[in-house]
């Protein structure tokens, strides 16, 4: 089962390849470990694609790999795995070295556990087959040969191995072949593999849209039962889908995510948020924000979640904003524009975004974007000195640029910002008395 190819068939770039990612596969290996970089990261390079990131897979256990390197940080309790730290600062870079793990088919019972030769006693205490009723897979602990990592794995494209220092590729289940083939596959039995992870099903949608634009399709057998599984999400931790949401719209192919969902007959069920992004992903300020976030992704650049979102429910706000700052037909009185924001706001993260919304950054970033924009249409006094003094300014510049494009407010208005925000002091001086 185990086929392993040199440059000749795989014909990966080593250009493309990270060196840190070597440096952490060369560590492992002059330690004796197997080692390779794995998953998303051979996928792409296989396909001429630069990897954003590199995940390293190896027989070490976590406390093993740690061992090696300076600076290394085991993380994470439902998947344990090791984060190299490379750099400081924005600069700093991880790669993220996880051990092989067994495979575990729905008969595992929970509690059992099962050791290599090199686990220590500690480790295997933390190592727990835990499978809920269902046959979710509830922790994954579990080390294993690397013929039983692999297929764990999601797809074929997914899960192959690259050994960056004798450029061969190791490929268990035809990820090559699918690879050429231009075809997403999942690896074993979808419905079953859907039923371990329901998350694979959102999973299927990420994948088969970013690589649309090269031509790759979903196989039949994994697509059929996608609507019929998606119904398990219900049953998957509210946090992990709105996680997976945001990355089904980050990944810079978020028009061809819509697109595909809309297509496999998901438009709707997936997490109540997303249903509200697709339906909405036509209207001109959403469909601006979502080229926007492509464009961005394409061009190195970072994206910021709060900034989509907050266009997707923009609508919402502003209406709750107009109601509140007229007279009610229940005889309440009409609220001053910033209270009337504000509550607004506060109606529309308790409808739309609820629990989660407790994950602080995100949420506060949309508030603060939304509270920006009546600044923008008040150029006197002292407001528009602080305005772009305030640190998430630019976020709040481009929203309120996108509401221009759209006709939501006058374009001489973000054309004077545009100015303003750039200019010296004389000029600012210059464009306050022209608005006087
Ligand atoms: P991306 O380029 O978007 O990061 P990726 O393939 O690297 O894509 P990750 O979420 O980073 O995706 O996961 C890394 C690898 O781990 C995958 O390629 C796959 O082999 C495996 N994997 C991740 N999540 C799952 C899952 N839910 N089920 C099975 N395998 C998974
Ligand atoms: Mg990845």
């Amino acid at each position: 089962k185990r086929q392993e190819v040199d440059v000749s068939v795989h014909g990966i770039n080593p250009a493309l390849v990270d060196e840190r990612a070597k440096n952490v596969v060369a560590t492992l290996q002059q330690a004796g470990y197997e080692a390779y970089i794995v998953g998303g990261a051979v996928r792409d390079l296989l396909l001429g694609l630069k990897p954003k990131d590199f995940d390293v897979a190896t027989n070490a256990t976590p406390e093993q790999v740690k061992g090696l390197f300076r600076r290394a940080f085991i993380i994470g309790r439902r998947f344990r795995i090791v984060h190299v730290v490379f750099g400081r600062g924005r600069e700093h870079e991880v790669i993220e070295v996880s051990t092989f793990r067994a495979y575990m088919d729905n008969a595992a019972p929970a509690g059992q556990v099962k050791g290599n030769e090199r686990t220590s006693k500690s480790e295997l205490a933390a190592m727990t087959h835990a499978v809920d009723a269902s046959g979710r897979v509830l922790r994954d602990n579990v080390w294993g040969p690397q013929d039983e990592d692999a297929a764990r794995r999601d797809f074929s494209v997914n899960a192959m191995y690259y050994d960056p220092e004798r450029e061969l590729v190791v490929d268990y289940h035809h990820g090559i072949r699918d690879a050429k083939k231009l075809t997403l596959r999942m690896i074993g039995d979808p419905v079953t593999r859907y039923r371990e992870d329901p998350v694979r099903v959102i999973r299927a949608i990420r994948f088969s849209a970013k690589l649309a634009a090269l031509g790759f399709k979903l196989e039949a057998k994994t697509a059929a039962p996608l609507v019929e599984s998606a119904r398990l999400l219900a049953d998957v931790p509210q946090s992990r889908l709105f996680d997976e949401m945001l990355k089904l719209l980050q990944t810079g192919h978020a028009v061809a995510t819509i697109a595909q969902l809309r297509a496999l007959g998901l438009s709707t069920g997936i997490y109540p948020l997303l249903d509200v992004v697709v339906e909405r992903a036509d209207l001109p300020f959403v469909k601006a924000a979502l080229q926007d976030t492509d464009r961005r992704v394409a061009e190195g650049k970072p994206v910021a979640a709060s900034f989509l979102l907050a266009c997707v429910l923009w609508n919402d706000v502003r209406q709750g904003w107009q109601q509140r700052m007229q007279d009610g037909p229940g005889g309440q009185r009409a609220m001053p524009p910033f209270p009337a924001l504000q509550d607004a706001i506060d109606e529309v993260f308790e409808s739309r975004i609820g629990d989660v919304s407790g994950r602080g950054k995100l949420g506060a970033d949309m508030r603060e974007i939304w509270m920006m924009q009546p600044r923008f249409e008040k150029r006197s006094g002292s407001t528009p000195y602080g305005l772009v003094e305030q640190a998430r300014f630019r976020a709040g510049f481009d929203f309120m640029r996108l509401r221009a494009d759209v006709g939501e407010l006058g374009e001489a208005i973000a054309e004077w910002w545009q100015e303003f925000s750039t200019a010296d002091d004389l000029r600012r001086q210059d464009l306050m008395d022209q608005v006087r």
